[in-house]
C-alpha cells in the first residue's frame, strides 16, 4: 500500500499511463533486471523534492498555517541529525510524510469498519489526531513539555511544529541537542502505543 502510495505522489495519473512521461517509461519498460533495478533506486531521490513538497503540503493543510522554508528544512535536516540509528530515523521519516497506519488510514482500505480513535473514540482519527490532537495523547504531551521547560531553565512551548516535526529552532542553541532527544523519545512512544 504504502509502495501504491508512493507511486501515486510520483505519477500523479496512476495507475493510468501518463502521455508524455519518460520516467514512467523507464521505470516499467527496461530491459534488463540489473537497469530496473537502478531506476528504482534512482527514482525516489530525484523525485525527493516532489515527495517532500507533498508532506510539507499535508502538514500546513493539517495544522492550517504555512511553515517558512527554514522550519520545514530544519525538519527535513533532522532525519540526518537526530540520530545514526536507522531506526530512529525512519520514525522521524514516517511523521513527516505521515505514513503510520491510522484509524482513518485503515478505514479507507476497507480493513477495518470506522475510522473510530481506539483511545478516545473520536472520528475520524487521522494522523495528526493520533499524534497530537487525541485527548489522551495530550495528557502525555502536556508533562514532557513541562518536564523539559523545567529541565532546561527555558520555556519550550508545546506546539505540533516542535513536537512532531522536531522544528526546535525557537529552544536556545545550548540545550537544543538535549531537548530534540528527549522530544524524539517521546515522539517514538507516541508512534509505538
Ligand atoms: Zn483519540
Amino acid at each position: 500500500m504504502q509502495l501504491r502510495l508512493l507511486c501515486k505522489t510520483v505519477f500523479p495519473t496512476f495507475p493510468d499511463a501518463p502521455q508524455e512521461c519518460s520516467a514512467y517509461t523507464r521505470l516499467f519498460l527496461t530491459d534488463t533486471p540489473s537497469r530496473l533495478v537502478y531506476v528504482l533506486y534512482a527514482k525516489p531521490q530525484t523525485d525527493a523534492p516532489i515527495i517532500t513538497h507533498t508532506a510539507r503540503a499535508k502538514w500546513e493543510g493539517s495544522l492550517g498555517l504555512s511553515n517558512d522554508d527554514k522550519d520545514w528544512q530544519y525538519c527535513l535536516d533532522q532525519l540526518q541529525a537526530i540520530s545514526p540509528n536507522g531506526r530512529l530515523r525512519l520514525i522521524h521519516f514516517k511523521y513527516i510524510h505521515q505514513y503510520y497506519y491510522t484509524s482513518l488510514r485503515l478505514y479507507r482500505y476497507k480493513l477495518q469498519q470506522s475510522a473510530v480513535c481506539d483511545r478516545c473514540w473520536a472520528d475520524p482519527a487521522d494522523f495528526l489526531h493520533l499524534a497530537w490532537c487525541c485527548p489522551v495523547v495530550a495528557n502525555f504531551w502536556g508533562p514532557v513539555f513541562a518536564t523539559l521547560s523545567t529541565m532546561l531553565w527555558a520555556a519550550v512551548h508545546p506546539t505540533p511544529l516542535v513536537a512532531l516535526l522536531h522544528c526546535t529552532r525557537q529552544i536556545p542553541r545550548a540545550v537544543r541537542r538535549l531537548a530534540s532527544v528527549a522530544l524524539f523519545l517521546a515522539k517514538r512512544c507516541v508512534a509505538v502505543t
